[in-house]
């Protein structure tokens, strides 16, 4: 198989069929932290980058074949979203196995092109990528091809916010020095909130990049960026095992500060520190007892806050 890879287990989408539809590796941006590497065919171009029959005729095969799988997921090594027919391929899947969902990881790079929302209207699930708000910082990390500027990935968002009626996870990948700075962070949470996104996954380095300078944020300091936003999920693997720090220090400082921008549940707090209930409940018990901390019930659920 050419086009279709996996199925991998995800915790988001279960079983999870890939598929590819540019050759290797061809995109819009050549991401500094890109697990796949340096970007050969640096592009904004959209076109049959590949046979779609090919890809659909693999994909029949295999499901044909499979019955187990949750989601197809348009990903693979560059942008899916370049490929001009990408929305036959969600058409197909909608169309012939309606059990199975599906879904496009995105760098949001061609959602500002008249036609392309409108193509992908029938996913289930859309994840666009939004790493900087100002241009010298994309410029820095997300390095686009010509023509291409951090205000279109906006606008393009901005747009599928306001059309798409699938769930939307906007992903932002953080690297430490370049975005995680309290003025880029500022800047690109108040975006977020000017989007009306809900659902925001922060990202760092899990595996080397495509640039040695490229470096993960630690356990705290993606805690600390979770802070600026609205119940954001951390998706970067074992961040919180692997920074054993976090788990030893007492996070509340960083607890705290949240809790100064806003009044938290706790599950907000078990999504941002990654504790379980027993953990971060045990936490929030301390907090309490010391007076850092107060209670008040909103509508009947019990939110934490500082005064
Ligand atoms: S958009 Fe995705 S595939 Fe393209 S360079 Fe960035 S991380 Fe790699």
């Amino acid at each position: 198989m050419n086009h279709v890879f996996g199925p991998v287990r995800s915790r988001r989408l279960g079983m999870s069929l890939g598929v590819d539809l540019v050759p290797w590796k061809t995109c819009s941006l050549d991401c500094a932290y890109c697990e796949c590497g340096i970007t050969t065919e640096k592009t904004s171009e959209l076109k049959q980058w590949v046979d779609i029959q090919e890809v659909l005729s693999e994909l029949d095969e295999f499901l044909k074949e499979n019955k187990n799988i949750n989601f197809v997921t348009l990903s693979g090594s560059g942008e899916p979203l370049l490929h001009s027919d990408a929305g036959k391929v969600i058409d197909f899947v909608r169309n012939n196995y309606p059990e199975i969902k599906t879904a496009i990881l995105t760098n949001s790079t061609t959602l500002h092109i008249p036609g392309v929302i409108d193509s992908i209207m029938n996913a289930h699930l859309i994840m666009p990528s939004l790493d900087a708000v100002s241009e010298d910082v994309f410029i820095k990390l997300n390095r686009p091809a010509d023509g291409i500027t951090a205000d279109m990935v906006i606008e393009g968002i901005s747009l599928l916010v306001k059309q798409f009626r699938g769930e939307i996870r906007l992903e932002i990948f953080l690297a430490d020095g370049i975005n995680n700075t309290e003025a880029e962070l500022s800047k690109l949470a108040e975006t977020v909130k000017k989007l009306g996104i809900r659902n925001v996954q922060l990202n760092s380095l899990d595996r080397p990049g495509a640039l040695p300078w490229v470096k993960p944020l630690s356990g705290k300091q993606l805690l600390e960026a979770a802070a600026y936003f609205e119940n954001p999920e951390i998706i970067t693997r074992n961040w919180n095992k692997s920074d054993t720090s976090t788990r030893q220090d007492n996070p509340l400082p960083i607890i705290i500060s949240g809790l100064k921008r806003r009044p938290q549940t706790l599950q907000d707090i078990m999504a941002v520190t990654g504790f379980d209930e027993y953990d971060a409940e045990k936490i929030m018990e301390l907090a309490l007892r010391s007076g850092s901390v107060k209670t008040k019930l909103i509508d009947g659920t019990v939110f934490y806050t500082v005064e």
